[in-house]
C-alpha cells in the first residue's frame, strides 16, 4: 500500500491490500551504520534493553502540539454529525426542507462541483441536488453552524452527462485535495461523503442472508428486512509507518509512484492484531527488518474507499533490508539530512516525499526536525 499516487497526491491502494508493489529486489548495500554523532549515540542508548518498552506497548506520542501541528488533508471537519438526530424522521425531513441545506453530490469516484466564477463550490442547494436525477442514497452529515448538510450519492454513470450541463464539472476527491480546487474547509466533509457513500454502494445486500438491505439512521445504517441483521458503515485500519535507527529512516517506493518519490511503508491490520503488532509485521513482511518500540503519531481518513490511516514511528532493530517483491520496488535507508531535502523538494538527484496532504509527508517530517527523539 502506498501513500501517496502516482500523481503525488497520497493514494492507499485498497485493491492490493498494502505496500509497495515491486518486481525488483533491492538491499541496503554497504552503507554499515554507526553512532559517531551525540545523536546517534543517544538513539543507540534507545536501543539497548534496559530502556527498551514492552513490544505491546504503543506510546501515543500526540502531544496536543504535535497533533495540531499535522495539517494533511480529508480530517479536521467543522461539521457536527449530530448523531442524534439520526433516528429522528421528522427532523430529518425538516433539515431537508431547510433552505440553509448544503449537498455534497458523489458518483463513485467523482465529485460533482458548481463553477461559481472563477472558482468551484462543491455544495449544491437540495433544489440544486434533486436536479441531478433520484439519488441512490443520501446521507445526513450533519451540522454546520446549524445550517444542515448531507452527502447525495449519484449512480456514477449518471455522472458523465453532468459534465457537460452549463456551469457544472466533476473530479475525484485527490485531485480536489492537492490542487485546491475547492475551499479546504469542504474537503473533510467530502471525504466522510465519500467514503459512507460508497459504503452504501457495496452493501446493498445483507452480508448474513443474501436479502436486499434497507437504508435507515439518517444513512448511517443499513437493516436486513429478513434476518433482521443490522449493517454498520465500515473503516478498514490501515498501518502506515516509517522505521528508524539513529539518523536514519526507512521508505519505500511504488511501481506507481513518480519516478522520484519515496514514501512510507504501509498495510491494512489484520483480524486479531494489534497496531504495533500490524506495524512489526508489515515492516518485517515488506522490507525485512525487526522492529521494536512502535509510538503512534497522528491518523488520517483515506477515504479510498474507507480506510483510516494510522500513523507511527518504529525503532529498527535491524539493518538488512530484504524487500517484498510483491509488494514494492525498492527500499532504502535516508539520511535525516536527506529526507529534510526531499520534504523540501531541494535533494540533488530529484528524490521527493509525499505531498502535505498526506500523513506520510507528516511522519517524514516529525523523523526530520526529531530524528530518534521522535521515539521518546
Ligand atoms: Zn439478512
Amino acid at each position: 500500500m502506498q501513500n501517496p499516487s502516482p500523481q503525488g497526491t497520497g493514494r492507499i491502494d485498497l485493491d492490493g491490500r498494502r505496500g509497495f508493489y515491486s518486481p525488483r529486489r533491492e538491499t541496503a548495500g554497504s552503507n554499515a551504520w554507526t553512532f559517531a554523532s551525540p545523536s546517534r549515540r543517544r538513539c543507540r542508548a534507545v536501543r539497548a534493553p534496559a530502556r527498551r518498552k514492552a513490544p505491546s506497548e504503543v506510546a501515543f506520542l500526540a502531544s496536543a502540539r504535535s497533533q495540531s501541528d499535522v495539517r494533511h488533508a480529508y480530517a479536521g471537519s467543522r461539521i457536527e454529525r449530530a448523531a442524534h438526530h439520526r433516528g429522528d424522521a421528522t427532523a430529518l425531513a425538516a433539515f431537508a426542507a431547510d433552505e440553509r441545506a448544503g449537498c455534497y453530490v458523489i458518483g463513485g469516484e467523482s465529485i460533482v462541483l458548481k463553477k461559481r466564477g472563477d472558482g468551484l463550490d462543491p455544495l449544491f442547494t437540495t433544489a440544486e441536488a434533486r436536479a441531478f436525477g433520484t439519488p441512490a442514497e443520501t446521507v445526513f452529515l450533519g451540522l454546520l453552524d446549524d445550517a444542515p448538510r448531507f452527502g447525495v450519492g449519484l449512480a456514477p454513470a449518471a455522472i458523465e452527462p453532468l459534465k457537460s450541463r452549463e456551469g457544472v464539472t466533476a473530479s475525484d476527491l485527490r485531485t480536489i485535495a492537492v490542487q485546491g480546487l475547492v475551499a479546504a474547509e469542504h474537503v473533510p466533509p467530502l471525504a466522510e461523503a465519500k467514503a459512507i457513500l460508497g459504503w452504501h454502494a457495496r452493501h446493498r445486500f445483507c452480508p448474513n442472508c443474501g436479502a436486499a438491505t434497507r437504508i435507515v439512521q439518517g444513512g448511517w445504517r443499513r437493516d436486513c428486512p429478513v434476518c433482521k441483521a443490522e449493517h454498520f458503515p465500515r473503516t478498514d485500519p490501515v498501518v502506515i509507518m516509517l522505521p528508524i535507527a539513529g539518523d536514519r529512516c526507512v521508505l519505500g517506493r511504488s511501481p506507481r509512484f513518480p519516478p522520484t518519490m519515496w514514501s512510507c511503508l504501509a498495510g491494512f491490520a489484520e483480524p486479531g492484531e494489534s497496531i504495533e503488532e500490524a506495524v512489526r509485521r508489515e515492516v518485517k513482511e515488506e522490507v525485512g527488518l525487526d522492529c521494536a518500540r512502535v509510538k503512534y503519531f497522528a491518523s488520517q481518513p483515506w477515504p479510498f474507499p474507507s480506510s483510516l490511516m494510522i500513523g507511527c514511528l518504529t525503532q529498527a532493530l535491524t539493518e538488512t533490508i530484504v524487500i517484498d517483491q510483491s509488494e514494492i520496488e525498492a527500499a532504502r535507508w535516508f539520511d535525516r539530512e536527506e529526507v529534510k531535502l526531499m520534504l523540501a523538494r531541494k535533494h540533488p538527484d530529484g528524490l521527493t516525499a509525499p505531498p502535505p496532504i498526506a500523513i506520510a509527508h507528516h511522519i517524514a517530517r516529525a523523523f526530520a526536525e526529531k530524528g530518534c527523539d521522535v521515539l521518546d
